[in-house]
């Protein structure tokens, strides 16, 4: 008993201490806890100012990078696009869906599978409107948080247009040179067989047509080749700035007699008016005769027999020389002129055949002249003549 009332006793003074320590712990804890919200409620209030700094320079880097760079949430609603995304596709594309900008399936599919397997996945994506645009895409998860958002999906688009215009630019141009090596190569084997073999072996009359022929499809292949090689000379060197003093004068003399044999058999008249006293171009004397050969050959080519072709001068500035190069030919339709200077093309591609054309004459004279940090401008009239005007820099001692 006594044991118990120790015991109680005990317990009565050792209760009171009880509550006092447990009131003073409960206080305690109270105070702690008010300390611990108030250091949370801090934290969060930092955290937040954090966050957007952080959200800001993070759309500061991303503005600084040339790729597209687009972000979307899990509803797939663009949350951000960098300058160049806004640039390429439109002003305000924040909160558009993302198939209303990049409507291809397998794009939209790709971020699908981000957002449902979390997968990464690099697509080709190509867009055909407005214009021809083909992107390797890299579609991705962003880190939990990003740009102050939960979940959203990584968008880093690299253009790769001009990659694949130039692979397309290669290919059409192989693919369009075995065509004109094919046709003048498969007629010599025409002939070939024909005067070699069976019934033609023994007939002079075959020969004496094919002989001719297969001597002016040879003679077209070796143009077709010089002209590949002078165009990949040039395309060579067209950084090079010609700096050599020229009389052209003497360069549209060299040229002329060069065609005389031609003119002559045409009638044609070749009729230079230069002013003698202006005629120094800086300049490369072998290009110079180049482009001045195409010019010429083109009249003659193009024109009928008895006509006229000339050849004059006109000093524009101090500094560069107008040179105009008129025929009476045949002239050019008004739609085909935008396209004249480029590679193969001919209005008439049989005419230009029979005359020895390799369709290369006109990309050679564009290319040689913007060398010669030039000019070229050409106008014509179908059945009334061509007229191409060239600036050139002229020379000047200092
Ligand atoms: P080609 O070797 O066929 O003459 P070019 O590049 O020199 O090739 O010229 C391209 C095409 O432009 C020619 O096939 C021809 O149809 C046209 N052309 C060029 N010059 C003239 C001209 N002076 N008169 C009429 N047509 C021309």
């Amino acid at each position: 008993m006594l044991k118990s009332c120790d015991k109680l006793a005990f317990t009565n003074n050792n209760m009171q201490e009880f509550f006092i320590l447990l009131s003073g712990f409960a206080l305690g804890f109270f105070y702690f806890k008010m300390n611990e919200k108030k250091i949370s409620q801090k934290n969060i209030k930092e955290n937040i100012i954090v966050s957007e700094d952080l959200i800001i320079s993070e759309k500061k880097v991303l503005d600084q990078i040339p790729n597209q760079i687009i972000i979307i949430n899990k509803e797939k609603n663009i949350i951000f696009a960098n300058k160049s995304a806004e640039e390429r596709f439109e002003k305000n594309i924040k909160q558009k869906h993302i198939a209303e900008v990049v409507r291809r399936p397998e794009f939209l599919e790709a971020i699908d599978n981000v957002l449902r397997n979390n997968i990464s996945t690099v697509i080709k994506t190509e867009i055909k409107n407005p214009t021809y645009q083909v992107y390797e895409s890299y579609i991705f998860p962003s880190p939990q948080f990003f740009l102050g958002v939960k979940y959203s999906v990584f968008i880093l688009m690299r253009d790769l247009t001009d990659v694949y215009k130039i692979q397309q630019l290669k290919s059409d141009f192989v693919a369009n040179v075995s065509h004109e090596l094919r046709t003048p190569l498969q007629t010599i084997k025409l002939g070939l067989e024909t005067i070699s073999q069976g019934h033609g072996k023994d007939d002079e009359e075959a020969k004496k047509n094919f002989l001719p022929l297969m001597h002016q499809e040879s003679i077209r292949m070796e143009n077709l080749v010089n002209d590949l090689l002078t165009l990949s000379k040039i395309e060579q060197q067209e950084h090079i700035r010609p700096s050599q003093k020229i009389n052209l004068q003497e360069i549209i003399e060299y040229v002329q007699k060069f065609y005389q044999e031609s003119l002559l058999k045409k009638n044609i008249n070749l009729i230079i008016n230069l002013d003698t006293d202006n005629a120094n171009v800086t300049g490369d004397k072998d290009k110079l005769i180049e482009i001045f050969s195409n010019l010429i050959s083109n009249s003659i080519k193009y024109s009928d027999a008895k006509k006229n072709i000339y050849i004059s001068s006109n000093k524009k500035t101090n500094d560069r020389l107008e040179i105009q190069i008129k025929d009476e030919g045949i002239g050019i339709p008004q739609e085909a002129l935008p396209r004249i200077s480029e590679r193969f093309f001919r209005v008439d591609a049989d005419r230009s055949k029979k005359v020895g054309g390799t369709g290369l004459g006109l990309a050679i004279v564009k290319h040689l002249i913007k060398q010669h940090r030039g000019e070229f401008k050409i106008q014509s009239t179908l059945g009334a003549g061509t007229e191409v005007t060239i600036l050139l820099p002229t020379y000047s001692e200092h």
